[in-house]
């Protein structure tokens, strides 16, 4: 017997990753009440309800009638890795084949969960492999709010709880360049920060960027979140090879928008990022260089040792030279922590997400501009 399955795509509404006030809206559409919209952010994101038959506040012929008109979306997770080291990665793939990747990284007391904003990036870092991907687009709001509620899902952490979850922290250093997708990013982080729902605080939220001048001002007013700054070099001349966007925005800019970041003090500092890289920016007098340029600002500086990717042109340097730079950093007063790779064998650590996906994505991309049609079956198969 041949099953019949309807061709017809889904018309129905997905609720992710829209704010309260369209939520409102769209359930008032179909006559429900403003308070009907509460009860449904509470099911949706504190509960984790992704079946409006369970949720069981509503009366049944509401339920019914918001499965007929709307769904409760997950991004699909089309592979789940796991590390040695408990790290976990996930790759979601979208209805248009695209995929992103996302890295949960457990420690002792809490965790962290680290999010994309974008497929691919434009900004071809020349440490970063995920700059060498071609095809690039921005996260819409549900799918980087879906991020957070597959990760939950996964890890089985509904309801949100107060305290002790496997999910504490968020870090937006993914795949991307937030700030080049600050609108999408912005509604999405604010669903996650909302308090009746997701409920994590912007004090556990760290956005990280290649420096994005203009942008930086709006970030901190309307979402209050910590700021990471990928810094890497101390000269205009080194991380204009390096970061290309520093040729736009130079180092002097970028360093008097964290000055004026809204909301820094001694409590709030903003996190300088600086991958280690062997010959390049890894020197004692690199460190000195640092310090100085740095000064004034309450900061901390993330030291990265460089995580290799195949056919990357850089190394990681010694242990030594790594040790030497941060004692230097830390005698002028800044915690410099050197941040132990995670989920390297998984390759879920800090720019080298995407690597073990590259070549799906390069026969994707051909069959696509071949025929758009044709993709997108062979993506639903999968
Ligand atoms: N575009 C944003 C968000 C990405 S964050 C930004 O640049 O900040 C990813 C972080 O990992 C950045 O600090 C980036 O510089 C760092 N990184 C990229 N490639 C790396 C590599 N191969 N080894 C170590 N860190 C890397």
């Amino acid at each position: 017997m041949t099953a019949i399955v309807s061709a017809a795509p889904d018309a129905r509404q997905d609720l992710i990753g829209l704010s309260k006030a369209e939520l409102e809206s769209a359930l008032a559409a179909i006559g429900l009440e403003k308070f009907r919209a509460r009860q449904i952010w509470h099911w949706i994101y504190h509960r984790g309800e992704n079946d409006f038959a369970r949720m069981t506040t509503l009366a049944k012929p509401v339920r019914e009638l918001l499965a007929e008109r709307f769904v409760v979306g997950r991004p699909v997770a089309s592979r789940d890795l796991a590390s040695v080291d408990g790290t976990r990665k996930w790759l979601l793939k979208w209805p248009d084949g695209q995929e992103i990747e996302c890295v949960h990284i457990p420690e002792t007391d809490r965790g962290t969960l680290c999010i994309s904003s974008q497929v691919g990036c434009t900004l071809t870092c020349r440490f970063c492999h995920t700059g060498t991907q071609k095809l690039v687009r921005n996260l819409a709001p549900a799918e980087i709010v879906g991020q957070v509620m597959l990760a939950r899902d996964k890890l089985g952490e509904w309801p949100s709880l107060p305290d002790g979850r496997q999910i504490s922290n968020l870090v937006m250093m993914g795949m991307g360049e937030p700030l080049y997708n600050l609108d999408n990013v912005a509604k999405a982080l604010k669903i996650v920060m909302d308090g009746e729902g997701i409920s994590i605080s912007k004090r556990r939220i760290t956005l990280s960027t290649a420096g994005v001048v203009p942008m930086m001002k709006r970030c901190g007013a309307e979402l209050g979140v910590n700021l990471a700054i990928s810094l890497h070099a101390v000269t205009d001349e080194i991380r204009d090879r390096i970061v290309p966007l520093n040729k736009k925005y130079p180092i002097a800019e970028l360093l008097q928008a964290c000055r004026d970041y809204p909301g820094i003090n001694n409590a709030r500092r903003i996190t300088f990022e600086y991958v280690m890289l062997k010959g390049v920016n890894d020197s004692p007098a690199d460190a000195r260089a640092l310090v100085k340029l740095i000064r004034g600002i309450p900061a901390k500086v993330n030291l990265i040792p460089f995580n290799p990717w195949p056919g990357a042109p850089f190394e990681c340097p010694e242990e030594n030279a790594i040790k030497t730079f941060a004692d230097i950093v830390f005698d002028a007063g800044y915690a410099a922590p050197v941040r132990t790779p995670r989920g390297r064998d998984i390759l879920a650590a800090c720019g080298q997400l995407k690597s073990d996906s590259q070549k799906l994505r390069r026969s994707e991309a051909l069959r696509q501009a071949a025929d758009a049609v044709a993709a997108k079956d062979a993506a639903e198969i999968d």
